[in-house]
Parts: structure tokens; C-alpha cells; sequence
């Protein structure tokens, strides 16, 4: 247990370090991308100095995201546990997907009559659902369909092939289905690890899924991953459901998790 807290305490640390410097880089950027609209707008239009500037802007542009989704990673903003409904979050999802995921993508959305409640951190939870529906996107170049879906589930026993084991009890799940490229397994054995992405270099930051376990565990929740290549990928997160009449103000570091928080 000792260790384990060691390992957490000086995860924190470099947590913190690297949202530090995240954010030192984020100003940095800020300038570089600025200057460079400046200058750039003072070039001739016939100039080949234009092209370069545009080549900086671009890859200035691209630091910026990536540091932006260090910041996320290193989670250095707070999170303020509540009850949430992930009905209600899908269906906001569902607005906004159905206008920006491109005509080639048939986008499917079932949610349930029952309440489906949990406690966790809203704009997390955004987070969570944004970095699946995008790699499902991302998976269907040439369209295919995509599914959003909530509902209940009661685990019964340790089940494998979950990301971490969820204790036994009641689920709420959130699953984003796609007909993509699917992963063959030993890309499904590194999808959560920090900076692996088998996109190419200006889309991907490996840093996604990385952001997505973090939340859910911090959550109490696990993940559960089904892919078959050509034919596609099934992600299913766990989340331990809530009671409307929970305490809102409880928070998720007091609950009992899977990896045996609360000794
Ligand atoms: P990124 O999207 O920046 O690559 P992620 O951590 O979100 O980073 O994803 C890591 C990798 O997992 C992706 O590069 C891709 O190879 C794989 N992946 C994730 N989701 C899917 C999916 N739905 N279908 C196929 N591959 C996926």
C-alpha cells in the first residue's frame, strides 16, 4: 500500500510538472502564433517567405494542441464531482455530432427511459465521450455507422477484459460503437498508453485514450474494449451508478473503487 501511494504521489508530481510546463508553453505559442499572423499579413502575396510563415503557423498551431491536451492529461484544472445523467449527455452529444461528423457517417443514439445517473465531473465525462465519437470517426474515413448508446448493467463477478476489473454491482454504460478499421491486438494492448497513436504525425497525439482512462478510473469505472479488424470497434465504459438521492455532495475519491481506494 505504501508503494502504491509512493508511485500515486510522485505520478502527482509529474503530473503537475508537466502541466506546468504546458502551460509556460502555451503563452510561448501564443506569442510565436501571433508574430507570425503579424508578419505574415505584411508579406507580398507573391513572396515565397509566405509559404514558410505558413509552415510555422501550422506547426505552431499543432503544439498548441498538443500541449493543450497536456494540460487536460495532466489534469491541472479541478474537477467538481456531481450527479450527472448520461442520457442527457449523450442526447447533448447527439446534437452536436449529428451536424459535425460529415454526411459519410450515420450517426445512431439510444438512450434509455430510466434515469442514468452517476457521479462524476461534467465536462470529464464531455471529454470522455468527444475523444471515443472522434477515434470512431477518425476509424470510418469512408463512412460507415457510428452508435452512442446508454444503459444498465449489474456485474455480478470480477469479468475479465476490463480496464480496470469493475467490483461487482450496479453499471450505468456508456458504449460508442463504430463499422471501422478495427485494431488488431497488439494495438488494443497499447491504445492506453500516453503518446501512442498509429495516426499520422499532424493527427494524432496518442493522448485520447490516455485522458479517457484517467477520468473513468478517477470515476470508479472501467473500460472495455471489443475490436475486430475490417469490421470494427466496440468501447464500453463502465461507470458505478448513482442514486439520485446520493449525496451530491459526496465526492469520487470517497467512494470505493477498483483499485481499493477507500482503506
Ligand atoms: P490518437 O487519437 O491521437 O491517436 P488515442 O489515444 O485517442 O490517440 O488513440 C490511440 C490509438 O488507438 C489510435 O491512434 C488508433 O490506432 C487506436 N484507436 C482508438 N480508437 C479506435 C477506433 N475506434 N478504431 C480503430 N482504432 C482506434
Amino acid at each position: 500500500a505504501l508503494e502504491r501511494t509512493q508511485t500515486a504521489q510522485r505520478l502527482e508530481s509529474l503530473g503537475q510538472l508537466a502541466g506546468g510546463i504546458a502551460h509556460d508553453f502555451n503563452n510561448l505559442l501564443a506569442i510565436i502564433l501571433n508574430y507570425s499572423q503579424f508578419a505574415a499579413e505584411q508579406i507580398p502575396t507573391d513572396s515565397e517567405a509566405r509559404d514558410d510563415l505558413a509552415r510555422v503557423l501550422r506547426a505552431a498551431e499543432r503544439a498548441r494542441r498538443l500541449t493543450h491536451q497536456l494540460l487536460v492529461f495532466a489534469r491541472s484544472e479541478r474537477t467538481e464531482p456531481a450527479i450527472i445523467d448520461l442520457n442527457d449527455v449523450v442526447a447533448e452529444a447527439n446534437d452536436l455530432f449529428s451536424r459535425t461528423l460529415g454526411g459519410h457517417i450515420q450517426l445512431v443514439t439510444r438512450t434509455g427511459e430510466q434515469p442514468t445517473t452517476i457521479i462524476a465531473d461534467r465536462s470529464s465525462i464531455d471529454q470522455v465521450l468527444f475523444n471515443l465519437v472522434i477515434n470512431a470517426r477518425d476509424a470510418m474515413p469512408d463512412g460507415g455507422v457510428l452508435v452512442m448508446e446508454v444503459d444498465h448493467v449489474e456485474i455480478s463477478s470480477d469479468e475479465v477484459g476490463y480496464a480496470p476489473p469493475p467490483l461487482s454491482g450496479r453499471y450505468i454504460r456508456l458504449t460508442v460503437n463504430d463499422t471501422g478499421t478495427g485494431m488488431a491486438p497488439e494495438v488494443v494492448n497499447r491504445v492506453f498508453e500516453p503518446f501512442f497513436t498509429t495516426k499520422a504525425k499532424h493527427e494524432g497525439t496518442g493522448l485520447g485514450l490516455a485522458t479517457v482512462y484517467g477520468i473513468v478510473t478517477d470515476a470508479g469505472g472501467s473500460i472495455r474494449i471489443a475490436s475486430e479488424l475490417h469490421v470494427g470497434t466496440t468501447f464500453s465504459v463502465l461507470f458505478p451508478a448513482a442514486e439520485v438521492s446520493d449525496q451530491p455532495t459526496a465526492t469520487v475519491a470517497d467512494r470505493p473503487t477498483a483499485h481499493g481506494n477507500g482503506e
